[in-house]
């Protein structure tokens, strides 16, 4: 096999490992969402690296979800979340764990801590507890039960397991450093009382163990040998490494390595941002398509291999930063460009008549499904009497720039023929509601045998074959590049009121009646779509995942 060679410090850190015979040259990550929100494009990025990295090293990746706050987290969450991960291309085979097996198992643990007395029930308010932390630089204040016996600890802590306690009458800490300048080892918290079911144990507990405790544990007990997780973290890594030394004889050592969490323009990230918009109606659900979640992005039209190969060029390092959504929209661009299925669609049809073409004859014309792909070969465009085209393709008193089609002008129309505008009819109130034109028999395929030349090439549909249809054009959801970044001004405040146009009649060519929810086309100068899932054979929707040319820097 050739020698791996690292794309990131993280990989490189694992080469070393290896090279140093660590973990019995063992690779093995996790990925441990935690089931309170569906995921977003920065969670793709922790798939892709954790899934990635383990592959390109022949290692194995757990999915394991972080249940250990039952107020949040729902079976719902779960399920989305399965979907999401395996959508995006990735296996965690028959590695699928929750911390919420490790119930038990950490509770043991919790008991051996009592009884070594390095854990203590601390009967203050989280208030003072949090006061009697300090600061950095001023020791924190000993809580007045730091130091009481084991066994009254012990009895305590299976009282608060028994449900004897309320919610806040106490915790349980690990007894570690009040003067660390770690803040996160002044005594941490280890269980708190939570009186909620929980979406697997029922109502077995009613108290919880929190994050740092669980999550080393559960790395240890799973024989992970890369914890990685974003920078937050890394002040917890201490903590993370004192509770597996306390609690595990062998030499394995899970080892966290942190890395800088993926930031978009003009979005927001946070679960609880994401599900404020979902709860009070600023977006139509978890998958609408303005949303940065997976099930948002894949129903706009979004593919595995876009976010995969976004995830690859926003690359890892330790540096903190945004990055501009206009990447990711080059990622997709890149990738339906080579697949898509080109067509035409009229979003706002004007209507043209052929005063020289033959009434009820329709002719089929040769139409390459993608310039890219010749393998994807042509297909047959109905071509008649009555076509629509765009409004914005005709001017009646042309600017000088504007190319398309006037009174007197000639144009192509894509596939078919010249036309040339003869006369423009309008309703009683002025508005142009027909052209009448001619076409050139002469043009058939789009070329004139005497060399004249027209300077635009429309996209048309026959108006009898078409199919009306419904389009939806997205925009970015926040008007700023950074909703979350205004210390005065709520992130809602940002919201672009322009970020869902719906274009009701609209008309495209018959080839798609038949359409698959979630396929992906390029309509003809108007920008890659995708069939909605509430398309219906009635009425086909479709949401324009992304324009052709990147049109944010005009
Ligand atoms: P959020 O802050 O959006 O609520 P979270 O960190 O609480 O996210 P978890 O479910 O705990 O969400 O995250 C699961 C994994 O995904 C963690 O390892 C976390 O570090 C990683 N992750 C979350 N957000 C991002 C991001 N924006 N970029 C990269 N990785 C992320
Ligand atoms: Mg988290």
């Amino acid at each position: 096999m050739d020698p791996i060679v690292p794309k990131n410090f993280i990989q490189q850190q694992i080469v070393d490992d290896l090279a140093a015979g660590k973990n019995d040259k063992r690779v093995h990550t996790r990925f441990p969402p935690e089931p309170n929100g569906y995921l977003h494009i920065g969670h793709a990025k922790s798939i892709c690296l954790n899934f990635g990295t383990a592959k390109l090293f022949g290692g194995k990746t757990n999915l394991r979800f972080d249940d250990t706050n039952p107020a949040k987290e729902e079976t719902e969450y779960v399920d989305s979340i399965m979907e999401d991960v395996k959508w995006l291309g990735f296996d965690w085979e028959d590695r699928l764990y929750y911390a919420s097996d490790y119930f038990d198992k950490l509770y043991d643990f919790a008991v051996e801590l009592i009884n070594r007395g390095k854990a203590y029930i601390d009967f203050q308010s989280q208030e003072v507890i949090s006061e009697q932390r300090g600061t950095p630089t001023r020791p924190g204040t000993e809580s007045p039960t730091r130091n009481s016996a084991p066994e009254i600890n012990l009895r305590i802590f299976e009282d608060m397991k028994l449900g004897k306690y309320n919610e806040g009458d106490c915790v349980l800490r690990a007894k570690i450093d009040m003067s660390s300048p770690n803040m996160h080892l002044r005594d941490p918290l280890m269980y708190r009382i939570l009186k909620q079911p929980h979406h697997r144990t029922g109502d077995k507990w009613c108290i919880y163990p929190m994050y740092d405790y669980a999550h080393g544990q559960s790395d240890f007990w799973e024989g992970i040998t890369h914890s990685i997780c974003t920078l937050e973290f890394e002040v917890h890594r201490p903590l993370y490494d004192w509770f597996v030394d306390e609690l595990q004889e062998t030499d394995y050592r899970p080892r966290q390595i942190e890395f800088s969490r993926l930031n978009i323009t003009s979005t927001v990230m946070s679960k609880r941002k994401l599900l404020q918009l979902v709860k009070e109606g600023y977006v139509k659900d978890w998958d609408d398509p303005r949303m940065p979640t997976i099930c948002g992005l894949r129903r706009r039209g979004y593919t595995p291999e876009s976010i995969r190969n976004f995830a690859d060029m926003v690359g890892i390092t330790k540096v903190d930063g945004v990055t501009d959504v206009a990447l990711l929209e080059f990622c997709i661009r890149e990738d339906l460009n080579k697949k898509a299925q080109r067509l035409m669609c009229v979003t706002d049809p004007l209507k043209i008549v052929l005063t020289n073409y033959p009434e009820d004859t329709v002719e089929e014309v040769d139409a390459v499904n993608n310039p890219e792909d010749e393998s994807m070969g042509k297909r047959k465009v109905p071509f008649s009497k009555v076509l629509y085209i765009e409004q914005e393709d005709f001017m009646e008193e042309p600017s000088s720039k504007f190319y398309r089609l006037a009174p007197g002008k000639e144009v192509r129309l894509r596939y078919a023929y010249f036309i040339r505008c003869n006369e423009v009819i309008k309703d009683s109130e002025g508005n142009i509601v027909e052209l009448q034109c001619t076409y050139d028999p002469e043009t058939k395929g789009g070329n004139a045998p005497d060399g004249r030349k027209v300077k635009a090439t429309l996209h048309w549909v026959s108006s009898k074959e078409a199919v009306n249809c419904e389009v939806r054009l997205y925009d970015r959801l926040f008007t700023d590049p950074d909703p979350d970044g205004h210390k005065e001004k709520d992130f809602l405040e940002f919201l672009n009121p322009e970020s869902l146009k719906t274009l009701g009649n609209c008309y495209v060519e018959p080839f798609i009646k038949d359409a698959k929810p979630l396929t992906n086309y390029q309509f003809e100068r108007l920008g890659y779509f995708n069939v909605d899932p509430d398309s219906k054979p009635e009425k086909l929707v479709f949401n324009r995942t992304v324009s052709l040319k990147d049109n944010s820097k005009k």
